[in-house]
């Protein structure tokens, strides 16, 4: 078994009556891609949100690295090495590609996330660098200095990749990062994840298009109601009368 990045044992979480994760355990293993599956309510996004301290669990604990992050700061999250990408793209519509791209670098140096006026010149021209690299690699190299706000809804979730990727996480969270996009978009999505991947990071991917999952993911769990109902390889999962039992039983996604 590969070392363990991210652990998550007995994570409960209500809003009000409503138990959105319940005895959440799990194991996320170094360079693997696990993806997280279940109908739409199941706690998915609450569970994504608890690992990068958007929310504090009732109860559990989630560690990553050995250390225990349960209800660190976000932003100290960020700086021990989660990065994530939302359901909603969080763009500054306003700001070209590049500077997009390079705030979360500048802001980063200082640990406070602010932005940091004084970084030195070295620094800006590394990170302009950095930035004109991966906006190459997400494939939006053609609009450097185009307005965030005017890309397709597809663009800016491949923006919101590389926003994160210049924070060199060891750990990757996904929420539905092909949800409404056409195919072309996402085929190119995947391509990206793949290469991604065989870097040699540690993604954690929150999808239900069955194409993705099956092309980029290693394990998969089955979330339902709050609770890990199956886990294994694609194939395991997808023969599994329990998990056809809970998509076609609720709500279908
Ligand atoms: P998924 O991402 O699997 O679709 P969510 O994690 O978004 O599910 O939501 C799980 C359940 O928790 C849903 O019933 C949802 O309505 C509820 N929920 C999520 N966030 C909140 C919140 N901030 N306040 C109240 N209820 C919430
Ligand atoms: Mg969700």
């Amino acid at each position: 078994m590969n070392k363990t990045v991210l652990h998550l044992d007995k994570i409960q979480k209500s809003f009000g009556g409503l138990r959105a994760l319940a005895d959440v355990n799990l194991n996320i293993e170094e360079a693997k891609t696990h993806a997280i599956i279940g109908p739409n309510g199941a706690g998915k996004s609450t569970l994504l949100n608890v690992c990068v301290g958007r929310l504090i669990p009732d109860s559990g604990h989630a560690t990553f690295d050995g250390k225990d992050i349960t209800g660190k700061d976000p932003h100290e999250i960020t700086q021990m090495g989660i990065a994530r990408v939302f359901q909603t793209p969080e763009i500054f519509p306003d700001l070209s590609l590049m500077d997009n791209v390079m705030l979360p670098a500048l802001s980063k140096r200082d640990g406070s996330f602010k932005f940091n006026p004084f970084a030195t010149m070295r620094t800006q021209n590394d990170i302009r660098d950095e930035a004109v690299h991966i906006l190459q690699d997400v494939g939006l190299d053609k609009f450097l200095d185009k307005e965030a706000g005017s890309l397709s809804r597809g663009d800016k979730r491949r923006l919101e990749l590389g926003m994160c990727l210049i924070l060199k996480p060891r750990l990757l969270l996904l929420d539905e990062p092909t949800a409404g996009m056409a195919r072309h978009d996402t085929n190119q999505t995947i391509e990206l994840l793949k290469k991604i991947k065989e870097r040699g990071m540690t993604i954690v991917i929150i999808e239900h298009d069955m194409h993705v999952v099956f092309s980029l993911a290693d394990t998969v769990s089955v979330l339902a109601r709050g609770k890990i109902i199956a886990g294994g390889t694609p194939e395991e999962v997808r023969e599994d009368p329990i998990v056809k039992e809970a998509y076609l039983g609720g709500a279908h996604e």
